[in-house]
């Protein structure tokens, strides 16, 4: 059995285009609402100092700025508790130039992250993560009036910028984390998709991920989808960011691509996503690691913030 796509090679889809076009559009509507005197305004809780979530903050905090969104960081430090926080967000919530909130996780352990996330009024979880969110995701409340979480949000803009048909395909996502894998199983089933979700207890997984039409991976495990799990000429969605730190790795994934081995002999990482490169080869389409699905979150976010002024302010 071949694994090549026979016709051409398989398209790109361009996460960083898809997003850049998402932002313009926000800006537009940003100044529309700046002209009335309405500016979205987005508040972002980094507790403690973790330097993964710092770079992610500064970067979200730093596009909301671009966009014309006003946003503030506050940044208590690790110690503090979780009634702490609680009374942050609480103050939060009633301030009305304040559309949205988000807490950046993970959060210290002595932090309980669940009675935080549900603390946040849910008309401003621009992250999608609060139960009465989710349950609205999951009864098909129409999408302009949810505010649903922001990875899975960005992959349906991708496949939908993308011309790319989900209604009545097959897709198959594995992962089935509330982040991502579930809530995305919910918006494929929502735009009328046949949907199978995966995860570490699914027997025969290739099996199952060879009838995909539509195929994301959100597992965590680098280059873990591999050419035989791929139905000839399906759509990969690949969300895994994994970094890889040995040369034997990235020869392993990338094997004699010389700008990949440039790259990591500069910086001393690369990334590489949960689909094996190998993989994109037997497909029509797919989204690369980096600059496909990870450059739809932070775009999703300011969207789910202007969505959250709209809906709460007019
Ligand atoms: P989680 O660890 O929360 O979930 C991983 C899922 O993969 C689980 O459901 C798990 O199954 C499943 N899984 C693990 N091993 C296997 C296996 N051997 N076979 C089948 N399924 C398996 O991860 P997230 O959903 O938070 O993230 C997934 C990936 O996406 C990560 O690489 C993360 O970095 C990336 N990510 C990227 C984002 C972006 O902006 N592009 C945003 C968020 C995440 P089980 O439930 O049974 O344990």
């Amino acid at each position: 059995m071949s694994f090549t796509n026979t016709s051409e090679l398989p398209r790109i889809l361009d996460g960083i285009a898809i997003a850049a076009q998402i932002k313009a559009e926000i800006a537009e509507q940003t100044a529309s609402a700046r002209s009335r005197g309405k500016v979205p305004g987005l508040a972002v809780i980094l507790v403690g100092d973790v330097p993964a979530s710092q770079i992610y903050v500064r970067s979200k905090v730093k596009t909301c700025g671009e966009l014309g969104i006003y946003s503030e960081l506050h940044t208590p430090p690790e110690s503090t508790t979780t009634e702490e926080l609680l009374n942050m967000v609480t103050s939060l919530n009633s301030r009305e130039e304040i559309d949205g909130i988000l807490i950046q996780l993970p959060l210290p352990k002595h932090v309980d992250t669940s009675r935080l996330l549900e603390a946040i009024a849910p008309e401003k979880d621009v992250d999608g993560f609060h139960p009465i969110n989710a349950g609205r995701l999951l009864t098909g409340y129409p999408a302009e009036k949810v505010l649903a979480p922001c990875t899975p949000a960005g992959i349906m803009e991708i496949l939908q910028r993308s011309g790319i048909a989900v209604r009545g395909r097959r897709s198959v996502v594995i992962g089935r984390s509330n982040i991502v894998g579930k809530p995305l199983a919910v918006m494929l089933v929502n735009a009328s998709s046949t949907v199978t979700v995966c995860h570490s207890q699914t027997t025969d997984l290739a099996k199952v991920t060879r009838e995909a039409d539509i195929l994301v991976a959100a597992i965590g495990h680098p280059g873990f989808v591999t050419p035989e799990m791929v139905q000839p000429g399906a759509t990969i969605i690949d969300v895994g960011i994994n970094r890889v730190t040995s040369a034997e790795d990235v020869e392993r994934f990338f094997p004699g691509d010389q700008a990949r081995h440039a790259s990591f002999a500069k910086r001393g990482s690369t990334l590489v996503g949960d689909v094996h490169p190998a993989a994109f080869a037997v497909s029509a389409a797919y989204t690369p690691v980096p600059g496909g699905v990870g450059a739809l979150t932070i775009a999703m976010l300011m969207a789910n913030t202007v969505k959250a002024a709209r809906l709460r302010r007019g």
